[in-house]
């Protein structure tokens, strides 16, 4: 592990546009279940039974709001967790001018939390929410806060999470961020992610630059073409990173 600390602190040292790339294990450490790995099969009262990647579908949504929101609710909004080592580290080496953007598939705030600016959500933010009919704003709390489907102060309308549900597209917008923060980067850092579920996978495709890092606790399928492979945990890495750059976090 030393030596491999060592190389990433060089690489950050030798890089002037980094992107970090995250998944759910970028969260993990925080005290986020990974969605994937956290939960089997849901039981409610609908007369079958549902999986989790069903409840939180466009489909059952539409359908069964008032279920959704309950399973949101309880397994998607996580509204005391702070960030972790990895968190606050992107954001020191933001500041630094190191780090020039984060793209990740986490919908929790955190990075924006720990202080980091530039932050390509793919898949949303539980933090942020509208309502379908006049699409006023409304934070997290207002969802916390309504008892069954949240309405608009407003006009009464459906309050809908800024979550990209299964079966919605990206935002394009957020896609072609995040394709051109990776196309410019000299040093792509992947973490916390098998890169199994798309766009991760197609998205490192428009890397160009120098040093491919990639951190996860299990072996991911871009092991082999990465520079620099680390399998220990996200958040003691980055903290020993920047201890051995001789930062505190
Ligand atoms: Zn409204």
């Amino acid at each position: 592990m030393d030596e491999k600390i060592k190389r990433l602190a060089e690489i950050i040292d030798e890089s002037s546009n980094i992107v970090f790339f995250g998944g759910a294990g970028v969260s993990t450490e925080s005290g986020i279940p990974d969605f994937r790995s956290a939960n089997g099969i849901y039981n409610l009262d609908l007369g079958r039974e549902v999986s989790p990647e069903e409840m939180i579908s466009h489909t059952f949504y539409m359908r069964h709001t008032e279920d959704f929101y309950e399973f949101y609710k309880d397994k998607l909004i996580y509204p005391d967790v702070e960030p972790n080592d990895c968190h606050k580290a992107l954001a020191e080496l933001e500041q630094e001018g190191k780090v020039k953007a984060i793209v990740t598939q986490n919908i929790d705030g955190l990075h924006q939390k720990a202080g980091s600016k530039v932050v390509w959500e793919l898949h949303g933010s539980v933090l942020r929410n509208y309502c379908e009919s006049c699409h006023a704003f409304y934070g997290v709390d207002k969802i916390l806060e309504s008892a069954g489907v949240p309405k608009c102060d407003k006009c009464g309308g459906r309050i809908k999470p800024d979550v990209v549900l299964y079966e919605e597209g990206l935002d394009s917008d957020v896609i072609d961020g995040a394709v051109q923060a990776i196309a410019a980067s000299d040093t792509l850092i992947i973490g916390g992610t098998t890169l199994i579920v798309y766009p991760a996978a197609g998205l490192i495709h428009y890397f160009r630059g120098k040093n491919l890092v990639l951190i996860n606790m299990s072996e991911t399928s871009a092991d082999s073409n990465a520079d620099l492979v680390i399998h220990e945990r996200i958040g003691e890495v980055f903290r020993q990173v920047m201890e051995a750059r001789g930062k505190q976090i």
